[in-house]
C-alpha cells in the first residue's frame, strides 16, 4: 500500500484491510472484488491485484507463511527487491541493505559525495551493512533521508553532519535529484489512472453497464472510455459479461439502477 503513497493515506484502509484479512490465507480464500473494494481509494489497484496474488502464492506454496528469504519473496506478484528487502530486514532480521530514494540521497551526499547510479548505491549500502543489527541500521538510513537529508537538506541539526563527506569536503549536491531509485510519478490529473480509479470506484458500489461507466469518465471520449474498460478486463481487475461488468470475482447481484 505504501509504494507510491503518503503513510498518512495508507492508514485508515490498512487497518480495515488488517482487521479484514488477519492472516495471508484469509486474504487469499477472499474473492478479489472484497480486496478492491477494501483497496478503497488508494489508486494503483494492480497492486491490489498482485497482493491478493501473492496471499494466494503463500497460501499454496508456503503455508500460509509469509517466506523470509529474500529469493522467495521475489517470487511474490508485486514484489521488487525494495519490498524484499524490506520485509526480510525488518520482519525476518535478515541482513540485506534495504535501499529506497532517500536512503539513496543520503549514501551519495554523507558516504561517497558523488552521484549514484541505483546499483551503486545497493552496493554502497551492503558495505556499510553491519553483521548484526541490519534492520537498525537499514531504518537509521531510512529515517536521515526522510527528517534531515530531505532534497533541501538540514545539515546543521544532522547528526551526520561532522562525518558526512558532502557537508565536510563541499562540492556541488551529489543527489540533486536523488540517487534515482525510485520514478517520479506522473501527473494524476486528467490521466488513465484517475480515470481508471473513478470506473472502479464505481464499481465498488455495485456491477454497472458499459454505458454507465463510460458516463462516469465522461471527459474521456468513449474510444478512450472503452479502452480503458478493456485494460481493467485484462489487468484482471474486472470482469464482463454482456453489457455488464463488475469486479473480479464479485458475487453481488446484479441490481442496476435505471439508466445503467
Ligand atoms: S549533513 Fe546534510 S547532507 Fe550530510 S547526511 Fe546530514 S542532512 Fe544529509
Amino acid at each position: 500500500m505504501l509504494q507510491q503513497t503518503q503513510t498518512s493515506r495508507v492508514i485508515t484502509p490498512w487497518t480495515k484491510f488488517v482487521e479484514a484479512f488477519s492472516t495471508p490465507t484469509s486474504c487469499a480464500d477472499a474473492p478479489l472484488s472484497e480486496v478492491l473494494r477494501l483497496w478503497g481509494g488508494l489508486g494503483y489497484h494492480r497492486r491490489a491485484k498482485a497482493l491478493h496474488d501473492a496471499a494466494i502464492m503463500i497460501r499454496d506454496e508456503f503455508d500460509g507463511a509469509v517466506p523470509n528469504a529474500v529469493a522467495d519473496l521475489r517470487r511474490l506478484p508485486g514484489v521488487g527487491e525494495y519490498t524484499a528487502n524490506a520485509v526480510a530486514s525488518f520482519a525476518f532480521g535478515e541482513c540485506v541493505a534495504v535501499v529506497d530514494t532517500n536512503v539513496g540521497r543520503v549514501l551519495a551526499r554523507a558516504v561517497a559525495n558523488r552521484t549514484l547510479s541505483v546499483r551503486d548505491a545497493r552496493v554502497v549500502a551492503n558495505e556499510l551493512l553491519p553483521r548484526s543489527n541490519a534492520a537498525a541500521f537499514n531504518q537509521a538510513l531510512l529515517d536521515l533521508g526522510a527528517q534531515f537529508c530531505t532534497s533541501t537538506p538540514r545539515c546543521d541539526p544532522c547528526p551526520m553532519a561532522r562525518v558526512c563527506r558532502w557537508h565536510v569536503e563541499g562540492g556541488p549536491d551529489p543527489a540533486p535529484r536523488s540517487a534515482g531509485v525510485s520514478r517520479p510519478q506522473s501527473k494524476f490529473q486528467g490521466s488513465d489512472r484517475q480515470a481508471r480509479g473513478r470506473v472502479l470506484a464505481a464499481l465498488r458500489e455495485r456491477p454497472h453497464s458499459v454505458r454507465h461507466l463510460l458516463a462516469c469518465v465522461d471527459d474521456v471520449d468513449v474510444r478512450r472510455g472503452t479502452t480503458l474498460i478493456a485494460g481493467l478486463i485484462a489487468d484482471g481487475l474486472v470482469e464482463q459479461r454482456g453489457q455488464l461488468v463488475r469486479l473480479s470475482g464479485d458475487v453481488q447481484p446484479a441490481r442496476p439502477a435505471r439508466g445503467t
